[in-house]
């Protein structure tokens, strides 16, 4: 018993890495750079926005179901992970391992589009990805996929603080106003949620009377 579970949770994690490689490469850049694909919202609105930023998405600073770009990643997790429960009663441990992987991708990848100085300690592939070339360096959450199958190009030190001297400097140019934005928006959102329970309040009461 011990030794399945083992054996799944290690073929699950091997499995995640290698699914987000795929889907990255494949989906998302493959079939979303054409602009009319449902996935065009991670080329064409996420990539252009942390080149913008120097890795700082804004997207990110909303509730996710207010904004939907966000709303189609938790989807697509979300689905990647229901595609999987079938399987569920079979193999629980391998089940749970690609949950937890979708979890963690999606915490990580949101940290390092609102902490960008976190993301260059701990996610420099993905830095690399958005910064230095956005066909390489597919790996999200790790880069172990991409320098086994060859997709991470070596960079020296010197290109890579140069690279970290110029975004982190768009990025702390733009942060104020990002940071003002993001609480506009925010007061905004939560001027309609009020108005909605107001509406819907209101529409129960003329119901009930
Ligand atoms: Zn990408
Ligand atoms: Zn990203």
């Amino acid at each position: 018993m011990l030794l399945k579970a083992t054996a799944e949770v290690a073929a699950g994690y091997l499995y995640v890495k290698v699914f987000e490689q795929v889907m990255h490469q494949y989906v998302l850049h493959g079939s979303g750079k054409s602009k009319e694909s449902v996935w065009s919202f991670h080329f064409h609105d996420h990539h252009k926005a942390a080149t913008k930023y120097g890795m700082i998405d804004p997207a990110y600073f909303e509730p996710w179901f207010y904004n939907s770009s966000r709303s189609k990643e938790v989807g697509s997790l979300v689905g990647a992970v229901a595609l999987h429960l079938p399987l569920a009663k079979k193999y629980p441990f391998f089940v749970a391992t690609v949950a937890l992987g979708a979890a963690n991708y999606y915490h990580k990848h949101k940290k390092s589009h609102t902490v960008p100085e976190w993301a260059w300690e701990n996610m420099q592939n993905h830095v690399k990805h958005h910064l230095l070339d956005q066909d390489a360096y597919w790996g999200v959450t790790s880069g172990w996929v991409d320098k086994l199958v060859g997709t991470a190009p070596k960079v020296s030190q010197e290109e890579l603080d140069q690279l970290w001297r110029f975004y982190m400097g768009r990025c702390n140019a733009a942060k104020k106003k990002l940071d003002e934005s993001a609480q506009e928006r925010y007061a905004e959102h939560k001027k309609e949620f009020f108005n909605s329970l107001e509406a819907m309040t209101r529409k129960w009461y003329s119901i009930l009377k």
